[in-house]
Protein backbone atom coordinates (compact mmCIF):
# COMPACT_ATOMS: atom_id res chain seq x y z
CA UNK A 1 0.00 0.00 0.00
CA UNK A 2 1.54 3.76 -0.86
CA UNK A 3 0.53 6.68 0.25
CA UNK A 4 0.19 8.86 -2.26
CA UNK A 5 -1.37 12.23 -3.15
CA UNK A 6 -1.37 14.36 -6.44
CA UNK A 7 0.41 17.52 -5.64
CA UNK A 8 -0.71 19.66 -8.94
CA UNK A 9 2.22 21.83 -10.35
CA UNK A 10 -0.36 24.37 -11.36
CA UNK A 11 0.78 25.07 -15.29
CA UNK A 12 -1.91 24.50 -17.22
CA UNK A 13 -0.79 25.16 -20.92
CA UNK A 14 -1.28 23.58 -24.45
CA UNK A 15 1.43 21.06 -24.03
CA UNK A 16 0.55 20.44 -20.07
CA UNK A 17 -2.90 19.76 -20.75
CA UNK A 18 -4.40 21.08 -17.02
CA UNK A 19 -0.92 20.92 -15.73
CA UNK A 20 1.74 18.80 -14.25
CA UNK A 21 1.30 15.97 -11.89
CA UNK A 22 3.75 15.65 -8.75
CA UNK A 23 3.41 12.67 -7.25
CA UNK A 24 3.97 12.59 -3.05
CA UNK A 25 4.73 9.68 -1.80
CA UNK A 26 4.57 9.83 2.12
CA UNK A 27 5.94 8.10 4.83
CA UNK A 28 9.32 7.46 6.12
CA UNK A 29 11.16 9.15 3.60
CA UNK A 30 8.73 11.66 1.96
CA UNK A 31 9.36 11.77 -1.81
CA UNK A 32 7.95 13.92 -4.66
CA UNK A 33 7.58 11.95 -8.20
CA UNK A 34 8.48 15.25 -10.82
CA UNK A 35 9.58 18.70 -9.37
CA UNK A 36 7.30 21.19 -10.93
CA UNK A 37 7.97 24.56 -12.35
CA UNK A 38 8.11 26.03 -8.63
CA UNK A 39 4.40 27.98 -8.20
CA UNK A 40 4.05 29.10 -4.58
CA UNK A 41 1.18 27.33 -4.01
CA UNK A 42 2.44 23.84 -5.13
CA UNK A 43 4.98 24.11 -2.64
CA UNK A 44 2.45 25.47 -0.23
CA UNK A 45 0.12 22.38 -1.15
CA UNK A 46 3.51 20.08 -0.52
CA UNK A 47 4.37 22.14 2.85
CA UNK A 48 1.13 21.07 4.40
CA UNK A 49 1.20 17.86 3.42
CA UNK A 50 4.31 17.72 5.06
CA UNK A 51 2.66 19.23 8.46
CA UNK A 52 6.31 20.25 9.00
CA UNK A 53 8.16 17.60 8.11
CA UNK A 54 11.06 17.76 5.23
CA UNK A 55 11.08 16.68 1.93
CA UNK A 56 13.54 14.03 2.22
CA UNK A 57 13.93 13.44 -1.65
CA UNK A 58 12.68 14.18 -5.11
CA UNK A 59 12.70 11.86 -8.31
CA UNK A 60 13.10 14.15 -11.52
CA UNK A 61 11.74 11.31 -14.13
CA UNK A 62 13.20 13.87 -17.28
CA UNK A 63 14.86 17.35 -17.64
CA UNK A 64 11.75 18.80 -19.39
CA UNK A 65 10.77 21.96 -17.45
CA UNK A 66 7.56 21.36 -16.43
CA UNK A 67 8.87 18.46 -14.75
CA UNK A 68 12.48 19.51 -13.53
CA UNK A 69 12.31 23.31 -13.73
CA UNK A 70 10.89 23.30 -9.99
CA UNK A 71 14.21 21.99 -8.36
CA UNK A 72 16.03 25.21 -7.34
CA UNK A 73 12.86 26.15 -5.35
CA UNK A 74 11.84 22.77 -3.97
CA UNK A 75 15.69 23.44 -2.58
CA UNK A 76 15.34 26.40 -1.29
CA UNK A 77 12.06 25.60 0.94
CA UNK A 78 13.78 22.40 1.74
CA UNK A 79 17.62 22.50 2.11
CA UNK A 80 18.14 19.03 2.93
CA UNK A 81 16.33 17.78 -0.07
CA UNK A 82 18.21 14.68 -1.88
CA UNK A 83 17.64 15.29 -5.85
CA UNK A 84 18.25 12.22 -8.04
CA UNK A 85 17.80 12.07 -11.69
CA UNK A 86 19.26 10.33 -14.90
CA UNK A 87 22.97 11.25 -15.26
CA UNK A 88 22.52 14.47 -18.16
CA UNK A 89 25.91 16.68 -18.41
CA UNK A 90 24.28 20.14 -18.02
CA UNK A 91 22.82 18.78 -14.25
CA UNK A 92 26.22 17.75 -12.29
CA UNK A 93 24.38 19.07 -9.02
CA UNK A 94 21.94 16.39 -9.27
CA UNK A 95 22.53 12.78 -7.74
CA UNK A 96 22.55 10.24 -10.52
CA UNK A 97 20.11 7.13 -10.53
CA UNK A 98 21.16 4.19 -12.76
CA UNK A 99 18.76 1.22 -14.58
CA UNK A 100 17.88 -1.56 -12.06
CA UNK A 101 18.89 0.93 -9.17
CA UNK A 102 16.07 0.70 -6.06
CA UNK A 103 15.20 3.90 -4.28
CA UNK A 104 13.79 4.47 -1.00
CA UNK A 105 11.01 6.66 -1.07
CA UNK A 106 7.89 6.58 1.42
CA UNK A 107 7.61 3.59 3.09
CA UNK A 108 8.27 2.22 -0.82
CA UNK A 109 11.48 0.68 -2.43
CA UNK A 110 11.07 1.79 -5.83
CA UNK A 111 12.82 0.22 -8.86
CA UNK A 112 14.42 2.50 -11.62
CA UNK A 113 13.22 1.83 -14.87
CA UNK A 114 15.45 3.88 -18.00
CA UNK A 115 12.88 4.31 -20.47
CA UNK A 116 14.57 7.31 -23.21
CA UNK A 117 12.20 8.17 -26.41
CA UNK A 118 10.34 11.18 -25.49
CA UNK A 119 14.00 11.97 -23.93
CA UNK A 120 16.83 10.40 -23.91
CA UNK A 121 17.02 10.89 -19.97
CA UNK A 122 13.60 9.69 -19.33
CA UNK A 123 12.85 7.31 -16.22
CA UNK A 124 9.69 5.25 -14.93
CA UNK A 125 9.85 4.33 -10.86
CA UNK A 126 8.31 1.08 -10.60
CA UNK A 127 6.75 -0.10 -7.19
CA UNK A 128 6.21 -3.72 -7.51
CA UNK A 129 3.75 -4.18 -4.02
CA UNK A 130 1.03 -2.61 -5.82
CA UNK A 131 2.62 -3.39 -9.16
CA UNK A 132 2.20 0.44 -9.70
CA UNK A 133 4.19 2.75 -12.15
CA UNK A 134 5.11 6.09 -12.01
CA UNK A 135 5.32 6.39 -15.78
CA UNK A 136 6.16 10.58 -15.83
CA UNK A 137 5.64 11.45 -19.67
CA UNK A 138 5.91 8.01 -21.33
CA UNK A 139 1.94 7.92 -21.40
CA UNK A 140 -1.14 9.36 -20.30
CA UNK A 141 -4.67 8.42 -20.04
CA UNK A 142 -6.29 10.45 -22.55
CA UNK A 143 -3.76 11.90 -24.97
CA UNK A 144 -0.69 10.85 -27.16
CA UNK A 145 3.05 11.13 -25.99
CA UNK A 146 5.15 13.25 -28.52
CA UNK A 147 8.00 12.58 -29.38
CA UNK A 148 11.07 14.85 -31.03
CA UNK A 149 13.45 13.72 -33.49
CA UNK A 150 17.30 13.01 -32.33
CA UNK A 151 18.11 16.90 -32.44
CA UNK A 152 15.73 16.98 -29.48
CA UNK A 153 16.85 14.42 -27.60
CA UNK A 154 13.91 11.97 -28.90
CA UNK A 155 13.93 8.35 -30.11
CA UNK A 156 10.69 6.64 -31.73
CA UNK A 157 12.65 3.31 -32.20
CA UNK A 158 13.81 3.84 -28.35
CA UNK A 159 10.16 5.28 -27.21
CA UNK A 160 8.33 1.88 -29.16
CA UNK A 161 10.89 -0.34 -26.94
CA UNK A 162 10.84 2.01 -23.88
CA UNK A 163 6.86 1.26 -24.16
CA UNK A 164 7.30 -2.17 -24.42
CA UNK A 165 9.58 -3.03 -21.78
CA UNK A 166 6.69 -1.28 -19.40
CA UNK A 167 4.27 -3.42 -20.25
CA UNK A 168 6.15 -6.34 -19.93
CA UNK A 169 6.17 -5.43 -16.13
CA UNK A 170 2.46 -6.23 -16.05
CA UNK A 171 1.51 -2.73 -14.34
CA UNK A 172 -2.16 -2.37 -13.23
CA UNK A 173 -1.82 0.85 -12.68
CA UNK A 174 0.35 4.03 -14.04
CA UNK A 175 0.82 6.96 -12.35
CA UNK A 176 1.48 9.84 -15.34
CA UNK A 177 3.13 13.38 -15.14
CA UNK A 178 -0.05 14.84 -16.74
CA UNK A 179 -3.72 13.58 -16.55
CA UNK A 180 -6.01 11.13 -14.86
CA UNK A 181 -4.40 7.83 -13.10
CA UNK A 182 -4.08 5.52 -15.91
CA UNK A 183 -6.25 1.98 -15.04
CA UNK A 184 -5.05 -0.66 -17.10
CA UNK A 185 -1.37 0.63 -18.66
CA UNK A 186 -0.92 -2.61 -20.33
CA UNK A 187 -3.80 -1.82 -22.58
CA UNK A 188 -2.91 1.65 -23.09
CA UNK A 189 0.42 0.86 -24.12
CA UNK A 190 -1.10 -1.56 -26.51
CA UNK A 191 -3.22 0.97 -28.07
CA UNK A 192 -0.09 3.39 -28.21
CA UNK A 193 1.51 1.16 -30.46
CA UNK A 194 -1.86 -0.02 -32.57
CA UNK A 195 -1.74 4.16 -32.71
CA UNK A 196 1.93 4.24 -33.74
CA UNK A 197 1.43 1.47 -36.53
CA UNK A 198 -1.48 3.38 -38.02
CA UNK A 199 -0.02 6.96 -37.86
CA UNK A 200 3.61 5.04 -39.57
CA UNK A 201 1.14 4.14 -42.24
CA UNK A 202 -0.35 7.76 -43.12
CA UNK A 203 3.04 8.80 -43.10
CA UNK A 204 3.80 6.36 -45.90
CA UNK A 205 0.59 6.88 -47.84
CA UNK A 206 1.67 10.86 -48.16
CA UNK A 207 5.19 10.14 -49.27
CA UNK A 208 3.82 7.06 -52.12
CA UNK A 209 1.52 10.21 -52.99
CA UNK A 210 4.83 12.63 -53.26
CA UNK A 211 3.59 14.85 -50.46
CA UNK A 212 7.70 14.62 -49.19
CA UNK A 213 7.72 18.32 -46.90
CA UNK A 214 7.80 17.70 -43.58
CA UNK A 215 3.98 20.65 -43.52
CA UNK A 216 2.50 18.90 -46.08
CA UNK A 217 2.68 15.91 -44.15
CA UNK A 218 1.48 17.04 -40.79
CA UNK A 219 -1.15 18.73 -42.58
CA UNK A 220 -2.57 15.70 -44.29
CA UNK A 221 -1.90 13.62 -41.21
CA UNK A 222 -2.94 15.67 -38.35
CA UNK A 223 -5.97 17.37 -40.57
CA UNK A 224 -8.51 16.55 -37.12
CA UNK A 225 -5.97 18.25 -34.80
CA UNK A 226 -6.10 21.69 -33.03
CA UNK A 227 -3.85 23.54 -35.21
CA UNK A 228 -1.96 24.69 -32.09
CA UNK A 229 -0.55 21.30 -31.48
CA UNK A 230 1.02 21.42 -35.45
CA UNK A 231 4.38 22.32 -34.01
CA UNK A 232 4.16 19.30 -31.55
CA UNK A 233 2.85 17.09 -34.78
CA UNK A 234 5.68 18.28 -36.61
CA UNK A 235 8.00 16.88 -34.53
CA UNK A 236 6.46 13.22 -33.90
CA UNK A 237 6.49 13.26 -37.58
CA UNK A 238 10.04 14.29 -38.12
CA UNK A 239 11.01 11.60 -35.63
CA UNK A 240 9.02 8.95 -37.39
CA UNK A 241 11.11 9.83 -40.29
CA UNK A 242 13.85 8.94 -38.83
CA UNK A 243 12.82 5.88 -37.75
CA UNK A 244 11.71 5.07 -41.24
CA UNK A 245 15.22 6.39 -42.85
CA UNK A 246 13.27 8.84 -44.85
CA UNK A 247 14.36 12.55 -45.35
CA UNK A 248 11.99 15.05 -46.29
CA UNK A 249 12.32 18.85 -47.04
CA UNK A 250 11.86 20.85 -43.48
CA UNK A 251 10.66 24.19 -45.17
CA UNK A 252 10.88 27.63 -43.37
CA UNK A 253 10.66 26.73 -39.78
ZN1 LIG B 1 8.40 15.58 -21.23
Amino acid sequence: MVLLTNIPARNPGTLTGPGNNTWLLDGARPTLIDAGVGHPEHLDELARHLAGRPLALVLVTHAHPDHASGVPALRQRWPSVAVHKWPAADAPHLEPLHDGEQVSAGDALLKVIHTPGHAVDHVCFWEPQSRGLFCGDMMTATTTIMVPPAARGGSLSDYLASLKRLSALDPEVAWPGHGPVIGDPVGRVAEYLVHRAERERQVLACLDQGVTDLDGIVAMVYADTPRDLWPAARLTVEALLERLGRNVKRGSQ
